[in-house]
């Protein structure tokens, strides 16, 4: 049987509980082997300076800990240059051929989709599978719509890494939104305690 293999890329800054429901969902219901979680080296689409690597990558190994189907994959921190979804899924297919490929985003992402380099190409090498957020636009691009995704069944959550940097910023409690390990982690490395940003 042909591997199945997810790619779930964003800048976990920090990485939160939609996301992991995000990941389960995606996980089970597209029969994944894997799903590989891939931090953003260099975020070009990102106004704000991201939290460095190592603390994003750190949170994140701490956030996908006991799930063996949930791996870390670095390739966009070691890349240099900005980090284009096309160029990492290029090297990771050329890898590993023979593979299915699915590129998990959220909504916000799918509307924006059409303005990523070398989207075409993108949707030609992936199928998208896509969740909910509240908020985000529902409709994205006829090019993007065109091509083949798939729509999570998950409940739309109201989580997002601006509100828990807010929140830290402002000294709010965040144990809802972040698995325990990563809130100590936040808490531990004084982490958005300046402002927050967005
Ligand atoms: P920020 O608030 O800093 O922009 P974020 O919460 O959107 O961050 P990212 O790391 O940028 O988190 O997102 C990674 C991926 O997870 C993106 O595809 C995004 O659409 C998706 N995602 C994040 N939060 C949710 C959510 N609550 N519901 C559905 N998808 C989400």
């Amino acid at each position: 049987m042909t591997k199945r293999i997810g790619l779930f890329g964003g800048s976990f800054d920090p990485v939160h509980q939609a996301h992991l429901a995000l990941g389960r969902q995606a996980l089970a219901e597209l029969q994944l082997d894997e799903l590989r979680w891939v931090p953003v080296g260099h975020a070009w689409q990102k106004a704000r300076q991201l939290t460095p690597a190592a603390q994003r990558e750190a949170m994140l190994r701490l956030a996908i800990d006991g799930e063996p189907r949930f791996v870390l994959e670095r390739c966009e921190l070691e890349r240099p240059g900005p980090s284009y979804t096309l160029e990492t899924v290029r090297e990771l297919q050329a890898r590993q051929p023979g593979r299915q490929w699915f590129l998990v985003i959220g909504q916000d992402q799918f509307a924006g989709l059409h303005t990523w380099v070398g989207f075409e190409q993108l949707l030609s090498l992936v199928t998208l599978a896509v969740a909910q957020r509240p908020d985000a636009r529902l409709d994205a691009d006829a090019r993007v719509l065109a091509a083949p995704h798939v729509d999570l069944a998950l409940p739309p959550m109201a989580v997002s890494a601006t509100d828990i940097r807010q929140r830290v910023a402002d000294g709010r409690d965040i144990s809802a939104l972040v698995p325990p390990a990563v809130a100590h982690y936040i808490h531990q490395q004084g982490l958005y305690r300046g402002t927050a940003g967005s």
